[in-house]
């Protein structure tokens, strides 16, 4: 069993807050929901969510569809991943309610080449004059977009996989990870609990929707995206993803605010990182079998 996770809404403009129920710290989170869409959840249905400090240098300022994460740094803000429509601008006000000077935002990262991640880049370039970074792969399919469905925007940075950005104290380490498109940008950096260093990973794309044209060869790739994730990444305890289930953002956010202060970090959990990968490969795998 999961706990169950309520929203409460705040006024008419469609911010969500989480409800704190105080049952999610008895109830374990299991690896097998980490894929699984919570039924009814959809791009229509998504609401933003008010913002929430997930450690010393990371909020969550995402809507309950589709994540963005503002990392901080000693030389301003990162921002990874835009929304899109009118969520960008209500993630930029939350951005701001948090007390941050959107001006200090000097990149904004896309996770991968679908509109619903990068639709707003233009706007918070606008906005900020944030470079804007994708992979090669992506900007050229983000370039290729219906415009009548989301504006791309102007090329900018393109990272390659092993590439790093450095800003003030922080490094970020890219992966390209093709699978959900062919060229998903993953993300290692390092996040603090109260000063206590530990090892994120963003996995930019978990998973293979049937947008894809040829389902078969992303499962293919996705499958060896995830061997290799399993092979390369070392000491990796917080499981960062671009969709808030798959990362189990809200339930650990709820245990978060009704932690102790002798309770561990709910975020930090090398051993459910493991567990994701491997219920992301068999998930594929079995998958593959059911497409041959
Ligand atoms: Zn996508």
């Amino acid at each position: 069993m999961r706990g169950q996770l309520s929203l409460r809404r705040l006024g008419a403009i469609g911010i969500v807050a989480l409800a704190f129920s105080g049952a999610a710290m008895s109830q374990g989170l299991s690896a097998a929901t980490h894929g699984q869409r919570p039924p009814g959840l959809t791009g229509q249905t998504a609401e933003l969510v008010e913002p929430i400090k997930l450690f010393d240098n990371l909020y969550y300022v995402g809507t309950t569809f589709v994540s963005a994460y503002l990392l901080t740094t000693s030389e301003g803000l990162i921002l990874i991943d835009s929304l899109h429509d009118d969520f960008t601008a209500g993630s930029l006000e939350q951005i701001e309610s948090l007390g941050f000077d959107l001006d200090d935002i000097h990149y904004v990262l896309i996770s991968h080449g679908h509109a619903d991640h990068f639709g707003g880049a233009h706007m918070v370039k606008q906005r900020t004059g944030a470079r804007v970074a994708m992979s090669e792969a992506d900007w050229a399919m983000a370039e290729r977009v219906d415009r009548a469905r989301a504006q791309p925007p102007e090329r900018d940075v393109v990272y390659a996989d092993g590439d790093t950005l450095t800003l003030g104290n922080t490094t970020i380490r890219f992966y390209v990870t093709p699978g959900h498109t062919p060229g998903v940008l993953s993300m290692e950096f390092t996040v603090y609990d109260d000063g206590r260093p530990h090892k994120a990973f963003l996995f930019g794309g978990h998973n293979v929707t049937l947008r894809t044209g040829d389902v078969a060869g992303a499962v293919r790739n996705l499958i060896a995206t995830v061997e290799r994730l399993q092979h390369t990444l070392e000491d990796v305890d917080v499981n960062l993803v671009s969709h808030p289930w798959a990362g189990l953002i809200f339930q650990r956010a709820e245990q978060l605010a009704e932690r102790g202060p002798s309770d561990p970090h709910p975020f930090v959990d090398a051993r459910d990182f493991r567990a994701f990968l491997q219920e992301r490969l068999e998930t594929h795998q079995s998958r593959l079998v059911e497409l041959q």
